[in-house]
């Protein structure tokens, strides 16, 4: 069963383990951001369409709850088989919706097998706790539950690996899903879901609706969804975890994101240059853990300036399909638009533009192609610096030392990634203690940590409490009770 085929597809919502039609006619169209083309269209679902999800999730839930852990993971096993099975093809429809290039495409579907890896071992991680002593002949014990239904809505940057941080630990945990993908891409999931039911996933447990704003607020305001885990931009994070909250709901909420990388005079410049380049113009910068700002160290700027200009002129754009292609599209033609809005922002604001993308040959089409653009001696004054561009454009400022690079990154709202480049451990010391932000690197460019970990910002990059993936959460997707017990 698949709704895959060659060329332009019609996507449904996946509901009870079938492709169904929307009670709406409205469409969105999907489109291949190295091409500009047309290459799906989904429906932009209604409230009822969540309101039948919904109810077909609760229902799974009943048995799907009783269900053995064993049994559960088992599931997952064999979900990570399929996975791994389907590689290749994965890889290219993420290349094909979101534009990175393939070996990032690559990349991002091995994050989200390592989320399945980790949620196949639910029998671990959903035992207790007991302490059979806690006065003469009385013990206690902590058992674990899942919530019921909830619900994951997931943005177009990474369209495997956010959906795989929710719904593999959520499932294994004896929970049911409702996933509402990016309306920009969402290719990827749709293949999830046909594959999780390869697997044996029982119909009901995971399921589909496409659309945008009126299937989120189905969602939060839905007295069924017990949790919300939602990945997006700022405004929308915010807006999520205030109504899902205020519906009583739990809420993890990942936000936006204005990275730092600071490299200091110790450090050794031809790895700093080449993580940094990587991190800020891979992906096509719109990744959460993009490096968007470097602040550098007065003595060493001009040098770092100068490679960091050089590798991003050997940089190769393109369709990110093409073999060796590094720089693919940004999203759509409005990223761009605004990419080079923000260009003209630093232009006007004073800042020294090094390397400016809009040059580049690719960028007059077809597709929506931004070269890597670089501005020096940018100032927090200016928009380029406080805002998350989520484009191909870097921003170094130049500092005197640690302390007030430490002082310009905490100076962001934003906490969610930073970056230290150093040969002193007692430099790594003091930015660990100093920085505020939630997933750090030395040496590192991008310190995403691993399936295991939780995936752990703050400030006005995350509202809530638990953290997506890791022990954070199975937490988050259930709940506890309590057995005190006397035995005479
Ligand atoms: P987005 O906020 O536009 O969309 C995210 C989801 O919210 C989508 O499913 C979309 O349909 C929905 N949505 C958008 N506007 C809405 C509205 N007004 N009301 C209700 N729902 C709405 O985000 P995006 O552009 O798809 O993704 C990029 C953003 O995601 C960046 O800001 C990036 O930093 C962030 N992100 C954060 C993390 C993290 O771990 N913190 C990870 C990945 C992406």
């Amino acid at each position: 069963m698949t709704i895959f085929t060659e060329g332009f597809r019609q996507l449904k919502n996946y509901i009870g383990g079938e492709w169904v039609n929307s009670k709406s006619d409205k469409k969105e169209l999907v489109v291949n951001p190295a091409t500009g083309q047309t290459i799906a269209e989904i429906p932009l679902s209604t409230i009822e369409d969540v309101d039948h999800a919904v109810d077909i999730a609760k229902e799974a839930f009943k048995s799907w709850s009783q269900t053995a852990v064993p049994k559960r993971a088992r599931i997952l096993f064999k979900y990570q088989q399929l996975l791994v099975d389907h590689w290749d093809e994965l890889a290219k429809l993420v290349t094909i919706e979101n534009g990175k290039a393939l070996s990032e495409a690559m990349g991002e579907v091995q994050r989200g097998i390592e989320c399945v890896e980790f949620a196949a071992g639910a029998p671990s991680l959903m035992m207790g706790k007991q302490l059979p002593d806690i006065a003469t002949n009385i013990e206690s014990g902590m058992y674990r539950y899942p919530l019921g239904v909830v619900g994951g809505i997931t943005p177009f940057n990474f369209p495997m690996m956010v959906p795989c941080w929710m719904f593999p630990i959520a499932i294994a945990s004896g929970n049911t899903f409702v996933l509402k993908p990016s309306e920009r891409t969402p290719l990827l999931a749709a293949r999830l879901a046909e594959l999780m039911t390869e697997a044996g996933l029982p119909s009901g447990v995971l399921n589909i609706v496409n659309g945008a704003h009126d299937v989120v607020n189905g969602l939060l305001e839905h007295k069924d969804v017990k949790a919300i885990s939602f990945v997006g931009s700022q405004p929308v994070a915010e807006y999520v975890y205030k109504k899902g909250t205020a519906n009583l709901k739990r809420v993890q909420a990942l936000s936006g994101a204005k990275n730092h990388s600071i490299v200091l005079k110790d450090a050794n410049l031809d790895l700093a240059a080449r993580e940094i380049t990587n991190a800020a113009f891979g992906s096509a910068g719109e990744r959460c853990m993009a490096a968007a700002v470097v602040a550098v160290e007065e003595s060493i700027a001009d040098e770092l300036v100068k490679r960091l200009s050089i590798l991003a002129d050997e940089i190769k754009i393109g369709n990110g399909l093409t073999e060796g292609v590094f720089l693919g599209p940004v999203i759509r033609e409005e990223n761009k638009t605004r990419t080079i809005d923000y260009i003209e922002s630093g232009i006007a604001q004073g800042a020294a533009l090094v390397r400016d993308g809009r040059k580049d040959e690719a960028v007059s089409g077809p597709g929506f192609f931004m070269g890597p653009t670089i501005f020096d001696h940018v100032k927090k004054e200016m928009k380029i610096w406080q805002d998350e561009i989520f484009a191909p454009l870097l921003s170094i400022i130049r500092v005197k030392d640690l302390t007030e690079a430490v002082d310009v990154a905490n100076a962001s709202p934003f906490a969610n990634g930073a970056c230290l480049y150093t040969d002193s451990a007692s430099s790594v010391r003091q930015f660990r203690e100093n920085i505020d932000a939630g997933m750090l690197g030395v040496n590192v460019g991008v310190p995403a940590p691993m399936a295991f970990f939780p995936f752990s910002g703050y400030k006005d990059s995350f509202y809530g409490d638990l953290h997506a993936n890791g022990c954070d959460g199975i937490e988050f997707y259930t709940r506890k009770k309590m057995l005190t017990a006397r035995f005479e």
